[in-house]
């Protein structure tokens, strides 16, 4: 007999909506189940004083690949939003990511060539101790930072924002963390290398809505809790929501770090000029603040909405309970997965996809390029 759904999707974050859409797409029948109260996953926005609150971590779209960017803007205008944080260290403030403005206002330095000049002069320190004590490969994220761009930015820009991001010293945190920081010799402050990138006119809502539009949708459903009545209703089951559940933690479970967000209205206009400032010294115990508005509001828009709402962001130790925001890379999870993922690479009528279901740091574009490739191979 025939099931009434070909496929029931287990989460309504990016990957369980891109997957409906494009299931959707090839006449499928699909029913989406999400245990929030809202559809989205991390990408729901709430609506507070008529800005978009991001209300589970700023997203920020951003792609090279033309196919997700394509797919994406069938659903959805992007604004112009550039990414280009300010880091705020002791209240000196330094444009990111590293560029010609960062270093003129570390040094001084005004060309190319006396920036360079600055860089290699601090670099040779780190190269001279490395090979003092006899390696060729840095050891940690502090010997990779000060390789990358020297003391000076290490000490005011990276080392207090990473080890408060990250809950440990940067001497015992991985060399491959900081690889991702862009060093740039230009004046600019786009902090992405991608040829596309913003945020939904309307809001991340839209993206979803779009994306769901047409589908049988249920929130405040946790599959677990009505396992065999939702399994038996479809052919093939898309989960998206955390492997280690999924096979009840029989191998114990797999760790995350969350943030903690502190959100505020306030009765100005512009708290901070920018969507997003970091605090890159310790001793201020949040990471960053964010100001919504900032996404989605430009020049006199920004004053034509008299509030605006901000949220600290504190990167928190996880506990089971929390919400699981980024994988740990280290090796007990690897390992731990691994053993999940041999059990999923067995299960015929199951796709594992998304970030908590893959145990994976997806950004937007690769989870839905991800998507993209599944249907490939069904
Ligand atoms: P999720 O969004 O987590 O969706 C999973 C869904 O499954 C959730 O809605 C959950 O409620 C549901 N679910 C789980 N278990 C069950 C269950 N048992 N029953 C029913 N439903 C269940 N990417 C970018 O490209 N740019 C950014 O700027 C960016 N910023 C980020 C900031 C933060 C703080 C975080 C955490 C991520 C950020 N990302 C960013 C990554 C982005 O959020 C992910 O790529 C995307 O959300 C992945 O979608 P997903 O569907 O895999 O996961
Ligand atoms: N980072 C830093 N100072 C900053 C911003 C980032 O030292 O002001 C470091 C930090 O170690 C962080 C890494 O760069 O973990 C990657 O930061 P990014 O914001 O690119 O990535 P995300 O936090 O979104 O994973």
């Amino acid at each position: 007999m025939s099931k009434k759904y070909n496929f029931l999707i287990v989460g309504s974050g990016l990957y369980g909506a891109t997957f409906a859409y494009l299931a959707k797409k090839q006449g499928k029948k699909c029913l989406v189940v999400d245990k929030r109260p809202q559809l989205g996953g991390n990408l729901y926005c709430e609506n507070i004083e008529g800005i978009d609150v991001h209300k589970y971590g700023a997203h920020i779209f951003h792609t090279s690949n033309k196919e997700v960017w394509k797919l994406a803007n069938e659903v959805v205008e992007f604004n112009r939003y550039t990414n280009s944080p300010v880091a705020n260290y002791k209240g000196e403030l330094y444009n990111l990511p590293f560029n010609m403005n960062t270093f003129n206002k570390m040094w001084g330095a005004k060309t190319p060539a006396e920036a360079q000049a600055k860089i290699d002069e601090q670099k040779a320190e780190a190269v001279a101790k490395m090979k003092a004590e006899g390696r060729t490969e840095p050891a940690n994220l502090e010997e990779q930072a000060q390789l990358l761009i020297g003391r000076d930015v290490y000490e005011k820009l990276i080392k207090g924002y990473t080890e408060k991001q990250w809950g440990r010293c940067c001497t015992e945190l991985p060399a491959f963390i900081i690889k991702r920081l862009p060093v740039r010799l230009v004046f600019d402050n786009n902090y992405f290398n991608d040829d596309y990138q913003g945020v939904p006119i309307g809001g991340y809502n839209k993206l979803i809505d779009g994306l769901l539009q047409g589908v049988e949708t249920r929130t405040g459903v946790d599959f677990f809790e009505h396992r065999e009545e939702l399994t038996a209703l479809a052919d093939k089951i898309v989960f998206t929501g955390k492997i280690d559940e999924f096979y009840n933690y029989q191998f114990g479970q797999l760790q995350y770090r969350t943030v903690r967000f502190e959100t505020e209205v306030l009765d100005v206009p512009n708290y901070q000029g920018n969507a997003v400032v970091n605090y890159t010294e310790r001793e201020v115990p949040y990471t960053r603040i964010i100001e919504h508005k900032h996404f989605a509001m430009f020049g006199q828009q920004v004053y034509d909405c008299p509030n605006t709402v901000i949220s600290r962001e504190y990167s928190t130790e996880w506990m089971p309970g929390m919400e699981s925001y980024y994988p740990v890379n280290d090796a007990r999870n690897a390992e731990l997965y691994a053993k999940y993922k041999a059990l999923a690479d067995n299960e015929p009528n199951v796709i594992f996809g998304g970030r908590l279901a893959e145990y994976k740091y997806y950004d937007m574009d690769d989870t839905m390029e991800s998507v993209m490739k599944m249907f490939l191979s069904l």
